[in-house]
């Protein structure tokens, strides 16, 4: 069980769309940003509205021009989550947002340089309870005209860092950000420091958590598609959400931010962050002892749960009989298959053989006669009646197999 950071609390959203709280005893929110533009209304709104059924609990939006800002006015009334509006350069495009009722306001103090004109956002935030992020991301933290100067300043705090510099400059920007807000006594605040460099995203969050007890959003800046940008994601964040550093995260992706909702959510779960929605799928890498096509059969798998399953019932596919039924004896459903077959088990139980032909529906039958078990009270997830046992002895690996092909798969043992 991880034991999180204790933090300020922050809350975002209304009556109508639901509050999300960032930080103190809120679970670890998951977020996202449209990929298409703002005033593109109905694409907008049907763009939110699939991030949300992904799960999001809140979704950014990028507001560069006037007629951004305007579109909220008809998009904010048709969400369901929360609504965070993304400002650089221009704090009247802040002022307009608020103006129109979005529920946070990302701002990077750093590139709204009159201090009087983030006054003022401080000043609308403050009258109509909107949070700010404020964001010292590695990119727009160096001041191009005196970063050597700032370097040599700043450079010794840190001295032992490889990154010293850079966290001495975040470090040193954040308080006097900081010190702008609470000249005002704003202290609805959530802190980003992203960078693309893994090690220094996990130096920053770690060196602010210390410093500040403001709630954080975790990320990593221009992680790059998600074929590679989720390693270079999930390595950091989950290192620091493993050691209890974190409130509210998005993973970013140069592919469609549906993914990035799902992969933050991912993490969250398999952390213990959060309860999982929909069932938990295990499924073995195959080798050279498989004998379904579980590639295939894993993807049909998967897309039948997340359609049909809402509780987290753990469902394991295994290719033979090597492993199989070691995870499936962990599992609440389970499949191992042998000799183009597959032996379903529910709980420990075994309930069906069949051609792999007929594991899909029969598996998916077989989940959605549990669920509603666990639904009734029949049943609770997660407990098992029987061990399951390979065949004795499993000896050599791949014995085992050879023990189903003799037997045609329909008769393994089952200790009870
Ligand atoms: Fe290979 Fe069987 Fe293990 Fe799958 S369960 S990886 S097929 S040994």
């Amino acid at each position: 069980m991880i034991s999180r950071r204790k933090t300020r609390k922050v809350i975002v959203g209304d009556d109508r769309v639901g509050r999300v709280g960032i930080g103190g005893d809120a679970p670890v929110s998951v977020q996202t940003m449209t990929a298409g533009y703002t005033y593109d209304i109905d694409a907008c709104v049907g763009e939110i509205h699939k991030l949300a059924a992904a799960g999001a609990d809140m979704v950014r939006l990028a507001v560069p021009e006037r007629k951004d800002t305007e579109a909220l006015h008809q998009i904010l009334p048709q969400v369901t989550v929360p609504v965070v509006a993304d400002v650089h350069f221009h704090f009247q495009r802040a002022l307009e947002a608020i103006d129109a009722g979005v529920h946070k306001i990302r701002l990077n103090p750093g590139n709204i340089t009159d201090r009087a004109q983030v006054l003022k956002v401080i000043d609308a935030c403050k009258e109509r309870g909107v949070p700010i992020r404020v964001g010292v991301n590695e990119g727009s933290i160096v001041e191009r005209k005196d970063k050597h100067k700032r370097l040599k300043e700043l450079g010794g705090v840190f001295s032992e860092n490889k990154n010293g510099h850079l966290l001495a400059i975040m470090i040193a920007k954040l308080e006097e950000y900081l010190e702008i807000f609470e000249q005002r006594d704003f202290r609805d605040v959530v802190i980003s420091a992203k960078s693309i460099d893994p090690v220094l995203v996990i130096d920053a969050y770690a060196e602010i958590s210390k410093r500040f007890d403001y709630p954080l959003h975790l990320g990593v800046t221009h992680a790059g598609p998600r074929e590679t940008g989720s390693i270079r994601s999930v390595v950091p964040l989950g290192h620091l959400l493993a050691t209890g550093i974190g409130d509210t995260i998005r993973i970013s992706y140069a592919s469609d931010p549906v993914y990035e909702v799902h992969d933050g959510l991912e993490l969250l779960y398999i952390l213990g962050l959060r309860q999982r929605i929909g069932a938990e799928l295990i499924a073995c890498p195959t080798c050279g002892r498989i004998q379904v096509d579980l590639f295939t059969l894993v993807q049909d798998v998967r897309k039948a749960l997340a359609s049909e399953i809402t509780l987290p019932i753990k469902v394991a596919v295994m290719g033979c009989v090597v492993n199989g039924p070691g995870e499936c004896e962990g599992a609440d459903v389970a499949i191992f298959a042998g000799d183009r077959r597959g032996i379903i088990y529910v709980q420990g139980e075994k309930v069906a053989n069949v051609p792999e032909e007929q594991i899909l529906p029969v598996l998916l039958a077989e989940c959605k006669k549990f669920e509603q078990k666990v639904q009734r009270g029949e049943a609770k997830l997660g407990e098992k009646k029987v061990d399951i046992l390979p065949p004795e002895p499993i000896g050599v690996i791949g014995s085992g197999w050879e023990k189903v092909q003799r037997e045609k798969a329909t008769s393994l043992p089952v200790v009870r």
